[in-house]
């Protein structure tokens, strides 16, 4: 295989996942968007290993695969709307939609069905959600569904105790029913669960996925390695090499999200533009790149491309041989790999 891999180092992982799904009782893994490096069947499979009764997933279209995969309940976290063309999706019994419009939970409990809904709570994220001014007459309406909770979805940055508190009461006022919290700490978690109840939920992705960064690697295969001397002009747009050395060319571009890093948080906005116009250049005017190759990050020649980046090595290095695999740093929520593989 040529390309950008993901190594899982079986056992710690699943030691991890399996800590955690023992010692979070109500725990919900989170399994959306790219499955977190990990594709989104793999994951719910998992889930499934892990012997939880229940998965949230983002969309509808990834509820449809989770469902191959994961025989117990599926909440969408997106909120529904009878008019998405995969709304039928919702149809099926072990599904669970979440429902933060009037409207909608209106023609959901016109059906008569016995739809199963959440109902979201507007938070200070502001993302989506009923006002807690409003859930009395929300409340009203959900009594034409199978109410199977409220969920209070937090912003991440911040200290949600009372947030969660205050919000989690209004819900249960207005209809008794278990609350699913999102981004509360282990502890915010221990005593919301004391205080609303056994029936408390807790959806995390991130830090159960990918919550033992140590098991799991990421690499590229080095595809080719060209010798080139100072200023010799290489690549698209034939820029002169700052040296005399070597042009590695990497598995890993665009269609990996190479280039595209999500930035991290905890990094100045000024850190987070340059990353993603790709503009952290340095003297040379080079963007230092997240391929790894004789012990150090190598700079890009120039942007990459859709499968492979050229990065330039200096002559003091040692050069890599063609199929070796370099570590590269991707994000696991926003890369594509070629391969995901367990050791
Ligand atoms: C994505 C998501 C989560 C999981 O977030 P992590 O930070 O990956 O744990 C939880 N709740 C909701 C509503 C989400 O959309």
């Amino acid at each position: 295989m040529t390309g950008v891999r993901l190594t899982i180092q079986t056992e710690p992982w699943l030691a991890h996942l399996q800590t955690m799904v023992a010692n979070r009782p109500g725990l919900v893994p989170v399994i959306k968007g790219n499955g977190y490096g990990f594709g989104v069947a793999r994951l719910a499979a998992r889930a499934q290993e892990l012997g939880v009764s229940t998965i949230a997933v983002g969309s509808l279209a990834e509820a449809r695969t989770a469902l191959t995969e994961f025989a117990g309940d599926v909440v969408v976290m997106l909120p529904f709307f009878a008019a998405d063309p995969q709304a039928e999706v919702a149809q099926d019994p072990r599904v669970i939609v979440t429902v933060a419009h009037l409207d909608q939970l209106t023609a959901l409990a016109e059906q008569g069905t016995g739809a199963r809904v959440i109902a979201e709570v507007m938070t200070s994220m502001c993302r989506h959600g009923f006002p807690v001014a409003d859930l009395a007459p929300v409340a009203e309406v959900a009594a034409g569904v199978d109410l199977r909770g409220w969920t209070v979805h937090l912003p991440t940055a911040a200290n949600n105790l009372a947030e969660a508190r205050s919000l989690a009461r209004a819900a249960q006022q207005a209809a008794a029913a278990p609350v699913w919290f999102s981004h509360v700490t282990d502890a915010e978690h221990d005593q919301l669960r004391a205080e609303f109840g056994p029936d408390t939920r807790l959806r995390r992705g991130t830090d159960l996925w990918l919550g033992r960064r140590d098991a799991l690697a990421t690499t590229a295969t080095v595809l080719d390695v060209h010798k080139v001397v100072r200023g010799q002009r290489v690549g698209y747009h034939r820029r002169p090499v700052p040296g005399d050395g070597w042009v590695v060319v990497v598995a890993g571009g665009t269609a990996h999200g190479i280039g595209l890093e999500a930035p991290s948080t905890n990094r100045s906005l000024r850190d987070r533009a340059k990353t993603l116009t790709l503009g952290a250049l340095n003297a040379a005017g080079r963007a230092r790149s997240p391929f790894e190759i004789d012990g150090a990050k190598r700079d890009f020649i120039e942007p990459p491309h859709m499968q492979s980046s050229l990065v330039f090595l200096p002559a003091q290095a040692d050069a890599p041989v063609i199929g070796a695999e370099v570590p590269v740093t991707v994000r696991n929520t926003t890369a594509t790999f070629d391969e995901v593989r367990h050791r």
